[in-house]
């Protein structure tokens, strides 16, 4: 539905920084629609093909001013012949940011609650739960269909050989969809981004298949300051890491992924031989957050 996989590449990448001996690759979710960015996508799918089977015109979902889901919702849900209602925590601010305006000249109608009422966001007597029209998405795409879409993440290049595969963690849901395609020798890492986000262990749990075979961790000590903290040894990095590679990243996900990943590779993490997968989660329109000339790219 709606998409082809054809624009996305899996990039093999070489730095001044990764040793002889390890293998290091991108695949490329950025490259699949500039709106529409990466993970979000696939987290999407399934959800708007069950809304389709069950009749529902209306996708309704959640998040912040800065939500790259609510971006990607609003276009998907155009494309896709829905209307869409974004529930967005906080007031609605005087300047809207990049991501809800985007969402709105999208036709997402955007209803801006309290933080206090945004937390009761799933209580069955929301106004949402009793529309006979009306699919609900969790944040983030957090749900098995969410993660069911991630698991096609792996299939659009043959990922097979790859000793470990890391991904940024925000909701897990991407993370899930990963360990429950990857092969039983393969190891699968996430990211976390927030601070303080041990939650995540049950929350991906949750999304797992029985059966799945991976292994897999989560490495918390590489959120650089908490979520959407931006320091400049980062803006550097993802500079220096475009200018080495030529691939754009991001200041909330895939810069801080790639910066944990030199990380682990200076402490010597990953034995000799690893062939190292890396998920471009893509997020990118996020970057317009920064003032104009921050980035090389
Ligand atoms: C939303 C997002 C993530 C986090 O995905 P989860 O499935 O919530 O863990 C990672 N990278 C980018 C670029 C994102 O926009």
């Amino acid at each position: 539905m709606l998409f082809s996989y054809q624009q996305i590449t899996l990039d093999t990448f070489h730095t001044s920084w990764l040793p002889e001996g390890l293998e290091a690759a991108l695949l490329r979710l950025d490259q699949l629609h500039p709106a529409i960015s990466g993970n979000k996508w696939f987290k999407l799918k399934y959800n708007l093909a069950a809304a389709k089977a069950a009749g529902a015109t209306r996708i309704v979902t959640f998040g912040g001013a800065y939500s790259n889901h609510i971006a990607a919702t609003a276009v998907a849900c155009k494309m896709a012949g829905f209307a869409a209602t974004g529930i967005i925590r906080g007031e609605q601010p005087a300047i809207p940011g990049h991501t809800l305006q985007q969402a709105a000249a999208h036709g997402m109608e955007l209803v801006f609650v309290s933080r206090e009422d945004y937390k009761n966001k799933y209580d069955p007597s929301q106004w949402y739960y009793h529309q006979a029209d009306t699919l609900v998405i969790p944040e983030g795409g957090h749900n098995a269909a969410g993660a069911q879409g991630c698991e096609e993440i792996l299939t659009i290049h043959p990922t097979a050989g790859y000793t470990h595969i890391l991904c940024a963690a925000g909701t897990g849901t991407t993370l899930a969809g990963l360990i429950n395609q990857a092969a039983p020798s393969q190891q699968v890492i996430g990211i976390p981004v927030l601070k303080g986000a041990q939650f995540l262990e049950k929350d991906i749990s949750d999304l797992l298949r029985p059966d799945h075979t991976a292994q897999w961790r989560l490495l918390y000590d590489h959120h650089g300051g908490g979520y959407a903290k931006i320091s400049p040894g980062l803006i550097d990095f993802i500079n220096t890491f475009y200018q080495e590679t030529g691939i754009p990243t991001d200041i909330i996900y895939t810069g801080k992924l790639l910066l944990a990943f030199r990380e682990l590779v200076q402490q010597g993490y990953f034995p000799d031989n690893s062939r190292v997968l890396l998920i471009h989660t893509g997020g990118l329109q996020g970057n317009l957050s920064l003032a104009p000339g921050t980035l090389a790219f």
